[in-house]
């Protein structure tokens, strides 16, 4: 519907052309021209509400394909930084492998030291990186896309 007045105060095809509701003397001109006028000025004010609405989209896909890359890199660090702890239990456990048999083929030679190399050995083997939260979410993550995540399935058990 038309915001403008339309009044018309003479026969043909012309009308008050001004603004519905508007204050004074009725201002008659074409009237056709004046709707494609008001037309247009509601089609590019459209148009600008969908310009502005596809680049509030396309800001909300570049965040979130920003968020997925940063998630991946994380990701990789944590897979990265448990690994390194994985492989150091196994030179710990290696140690102390050497050190027990050692220890109980010459238990003669067995100093204090030995002693105390074997206990910080053996609390290092019980020192284990907290993994449950990424557990929790590693499966809570698995009905999703889990590409990303089938690296870090094989290092957390
Ligand atoms: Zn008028």
């Amino acid at each position: 519907m038309s915001n403008l007045c339309g009044h018309r105060g003479f026969a043909g095809p012309s009308a008050c052309i001004l603004k519905r509701g508007h204050g004074g003397a009725h201002s008659y001109g074409n009237w056709n021209d004046a709707l494609i006028r008001e037309e247009r000025e509601e089609l590019e004010s459209l148009r600008q509400q969908l310009a502005s609405c596809q680049a509030a989209l396309a800001d909300t896909e570049a965040l979130e394909i920003g968020t997925g890359e940063r998630l991946a890199k994380v990701e990789q660090q944590l897979a990265a930084a448990i690994a390194a702890c994985k492989l150091k239990d196994e030179s710990i456990e290696a140690a102390h492998n050497g050190l027990r048999w050692w220890m109980d083929a010459f238990p003669l030679h067995v100093t204090e030291a030995d002693n105390e190399e074997m206990l910080k050995l053996v609390k290092a083997l019980t020192i284990h990186p907290d993994d449950s939260a990424l557990k929790a979410w590693l499966e809570m993550s698995n009905t999703a896309d889990c590409r990303s995540q089938s690296s870090l399935q094989g290092v957390v058990k």
